[in-house]
């Protein structure tokens, strides 16, 4: 029988987003593991320096950097440890980690072709200007190793690797079948759903992911796990995970309900979905609001529920 000897420390960091707090924590066995690395701020570092200190550490006793996934609130102070020996995630963080032109401008591109066939109109492609922002909060760097389901962490070994796409394609959660405590990133949030973004495909010219189709098998594949608590990337602890996955299914579908309504009368194109899905928070959260719906299109249309046609390069929805 292995014996859990790991410790575990959340350590919280403000972020300039939305969001809020993001949530790092610090793994003690044989090696000194940081999972997940804030955002790059002076804020975020100074606050995350004197949290550090108070368990008794430095930033250069920090020996490796477990990603739950790429986004620029979970790697943020990636480049900020001197004495870092491996970066370990979904080997999908590589591409967000070395960001060369040309995968920056497939990027662009990818988000141009499918806003344009989803019925964007011209007022709303100053989008793609800010396209890039939230990468000013990401540092370059590389993965030393990547992990896959049924993994264990390196130099932590009772943490099992569980796949966890939906939220991004690169996501991770870590499970600790001794306790049944589970890392989730992103992947569980106990006061939020988590936003299943789109995300261009891995391969250049590939189908587009679903991610609201992953993260719902995902969720379901968590159902298996008996989880005791879950220690998430925002927000509090919290147990009672199946009985919030059951809520969250229900959501969603309730949701896909609303938005089925909506293609009763006449065919809709995605983005004349979101206009009157979120009439308030689209002009906004406009990247958000257009992931949600076509997350809910998506679902509509495996569940067979919708036809799909495309009308002068727009694709239109309509309910069956
Ligand atoms: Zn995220």
């Amino acid at each position: 029988m292995i014996h859990t000897t790991d410790t575990i420390h959340q350590l919280t960091v403000p972020t300039p987003f939305g969001v809020g707090d993001v949530h790092m924590y610090v793994l003690k066995g044989e090696t000194l593991t940081l999972v997940d690395a804030g955002i790059k701020t002076e804020e975020a570092w100074k606050v995350f320096v004197h949290g550090l200190q108070e368990l008794g550490y430095t930033p250069e006793d920090v020996e490796q950097v477990m990603l739950t996934h790429h986004h620029p609130d979970h790697i943020g102070l990636l480049d900020r440890f001197s004495n870092l020996k491996g970066i370990y995630g979904h080997e999908d963080n590589r591409r967000w980690l070395e960001r060369d032109e040309a995968f920056l401008n497939r990027y662009h591109s990818f988000f141009y072709d499918l806003y344009s066939k989803f019925g964007v109109s011209e007022e709303y492609k100053s989008f793609f200007k800010h396209l890039r922002d939230p990468l000013k909060y990401v540092p370059f760097g590389t993965l030393t190793g990547s992990l896959v389901e049924g993994d264990g962490l390196p130099g932590h070994e009772d943490w099992e690797v569980l796949e966890t796409p939906g939220h991004a394609e690169s996501h991770l959660s870590f499970y600790r079948k001794q306790d049944g405590k589970m890392i989730s990133g992103d992947h569980l949030l106990y006061h939020i759903s988590s936003n299943p973004l789109l995300e261009p495909p891995r391969k250049p010219g590939g189908e587009r992911p679903k991610p609201l189709l992953s993260y719902r098998q995902t969720m379901e594949k968590c159902l298996h796990y008996p989880i005791s608590e879950v220690l998430p990337g925002h927000g509090p602890i919290f147990t009672g995970v199946h009985d919030i996955i059951h809520t969250r299914f229900e959501k969603q579908e309730q949701r896909a309900e609303k938005v089925y309504d909506m293609l009763v009368d006449k065919p809709l194109s995605p983005f004349e979905v979101c206009q009157k899905l979120f009439p308030k928070h689209i002009k906004k959260e406009f990247g958000l609001t257009m992931s949600e719906t076509v997350g809910q299109l998506d679902y509509l249309e495996a569940t067979h529920r919708v036809h799909v046609e495309l009308q002068n390069g727009v694709v239109y929805y309509q309910a069956i």
